[in-house]
């Protein structure tokens, strides 16, 4: 087994009549650095809801780390969604009035450790990130570029099958962003696998492989 996501003829209609997706078909490997790249409209987001397993497909079959994602129970795919999936959103989504230690031992609840060993783990995080000196910080006093590297500690300390990162740099300005990339590139250096979603076609372009999609269809 060599492919953590593999997508077979998937296909997403959404309610009024929507086709977001016509016969996907597309496989990721183990180790790969790839871009979802697209016109905003074309079907991205809806791509990354099926990998992370938080929609299912009109049609077609979503395999992620070895599973049919329709043959899961809802409470198998929390566990596969928690234990083999990192996300990363261009908001940060952390919370306001936790550490950053505290924000990337949170992401390790669902490991069942106590919690000093999630911290120990969570520190481990920072300072892959490059956030060694910024542990005890809050949210408010991280610049945004630090912010989205205490969401990627929290995404990658429990060693995820998958990272998948939506519009990363969204918010970032483009010197924070491109610090980010770096990060994304490093990770994947040392095992990580990595789903880039973005509209930006170079940031795309500076990746080892683009999955180009326009009108709900892989191009
Ligand atoms: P992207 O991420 O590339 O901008 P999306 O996957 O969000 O593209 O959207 C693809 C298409 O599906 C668009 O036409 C969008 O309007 C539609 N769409 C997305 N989500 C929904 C939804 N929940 N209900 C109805 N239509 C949707």
């Amino acid at each position: 087994m060599s492919a953590v996501i593999e997508l077979t003829a998937v296909s997403k209609a959404y309610p009024g009549g929507v086709t977001a997706l016509r016969a996907v078909t597309i496989s990721v490997e183990y180790g790969e650095l790839a871009a979802i790249v697209g016109p905003s409209g074309s079907g991205k987001s809806t791509m990354l809801h099926l990998m992370g397993t938080l929609d299912q497909p009109s049609g077609g079959t979503v395999r992620v780390d070895g599973h049919d994602v329709a043959a899961l129970s809802d409470r198998q795919l929390s566990a596969l969604r928690a234990r083999r999936i990192g996300f990363v959103f261009q908001q940060f989504h952390l919370a306001p009035g936790l550490s950053a230690q505290d924000n990337v031992a949170d992401g390790l609840l669902y490991c069942g450790v106590p919690l000093k060993e999630r911290r120990r783990r969570a520190r481990e995080a920072l300072v892959r990130v490059g956030l060694g000196d910024r542990i005890e910080h809050a949210p408010h006093e991280l610049s945004g570029g630090e912010r989205q590297r205490v969401a990627i500690a929290r995404a990658v300390a429990g060693e995820p099958a998958l990272l998948l990162a939506d519009e990363p740099t969204g918010n970032l300005d483009s010197a924070s962003g491109q610090g980010v990339m770096e990060l994304l590139r490093e990770l994947h250096a040392g095992g990580t696998t990595i789903l880039v979603i973005t509209h930006d076609r170079e940031i795309a372009a500076a990746l080892p492989r683009q999955i180009s999609m326009r009108d709900g269809a892989v191009v």
